[in-house]
C-alpha cells in the first residue's frame, strides 16, 4: 500500500554482539515481529539470480547493494504479511541487520518509521570474532569460518554500518552491553523496547 510505513525498531551492532540471539528471543513475545536480513538472505535458493548475487558478497564479507538488499527485504515482509504470519497493526518490526548504510536508511525511511534502536554494544573484538567463529560451525555458516572474511566484516561494519547511528535522533537510542548474560542483555532490551509496545497499545 503506498505511503503506508511500518513501525519497527532496530536491533543494532557490531557482527557477533548477539543480535540475533535477542532477536529470536523476542520474536517469542507477543507483539514483537522478528525479521533478521540474514536470516532472509540465507533461506533464498541459492541457484536464483539474486540467490547468487546475495552469496557473491555475503562470501566475501561485503555487503549486498542497498537497492537489492530492500528490495529481497520487502518482498519477503510482504509474502509475511500476505501469509499472516506480519500484521502490521499488531506487531512492532524488530529489524536485525537492515539497515546496514545510510543509503538503506533513506531507502527504509519510506517503508517503516524507527522508534527505537538498540545498540548492543561491545569493543572486544577479539571475543566477537570467536563468538562468530563458534557459531559459524553450529549454525552452519561456512563464511564465517574464515578469519579473513569475518576481518572483512568488522571493516565494513566501522565504514558501512557504524555511520548509521548518525541518521537517528539520539533520544531513540539505547546502548546496551552485549557481553552480560544472554538474560542480562534481554531485560535491559526490553527497558528499551516494552515502551514503544506499550505507547502502540495505548493509542489504538
Ligand atoms: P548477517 O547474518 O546479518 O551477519 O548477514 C550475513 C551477510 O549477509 C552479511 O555479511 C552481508 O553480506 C549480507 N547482509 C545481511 N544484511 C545485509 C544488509 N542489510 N545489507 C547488505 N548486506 C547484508
Amino acid at each position: 500500500m503506498a505511503g503506508e510505513r511500518f513501525p519497527a525498531a532496530l536491533i543494532f551492532g557490531v557482527p557477533g554482539a548477539g543480535k540475533g540471539t535477542q532477536g529470536e528471543i523476542l520474536a517469542r513475545i507477543p507483539g514483537f515481529f522478528h525479521c533478521s536480513s540474514g536470516v532472509i538472505f540465507r533461506s533464498m535458493d541459492q541457484d536464483s539470480e539474486d540467490g547468487q548475487l546475495v552469496r557473491d558478497y555475503s562470501s566475501r564479507g561485503e555487503l549486498v547493494p542497498d537497492d537489492v538488499t530492500i528490495r529481497i527485504w520487502r518482498a519477503w515482509l510482504d509474502a509475511q504479511r500476505s501469509i499472516g504470519r506480519y500484521i502490521p497493526r499488531k506487531h512492532l518490526l524488530l529489524l536485525d541487520g537492515i539497515p546496514r548504510t545510510r543509503g538503506q536508511c533513506e531507502i527504509l525511511g519510506e517503508h517503516v518509521d524507527v522508534k527505537a534502536i538498540v545498540h548492543l554494544v561491545c569493543n572486544d573484538e577479539r571475543a566477537m570474532i570467536e563468538r562468530i567463529r563458534r557459531r559459524a560451525m553450529l549454525e552452519d555458516r561456512p563464511d564465517d569460518l574464515s578469519e579473513e572474511v569475518t576481518r572483512r566484516r568488522f571493516d565494513v561494519y566501522r565504514k558501512e554500518t557504524a555511520p548509521v547511528l548518525d541518521f537517528y535522533p539520539n533520544e531513540i537510542i539505547g546502548n546496551v552491553e552485549s557481553t552480560g548474560l544472554v538474560a542480562e542483555v534481554l531485560m535491559e532490551t526490553l527497558q528499551y523496547l516494552v515502551p514503544v509496545l506499550k505507547s502502540r497499545a495505548t493509542t489504538k
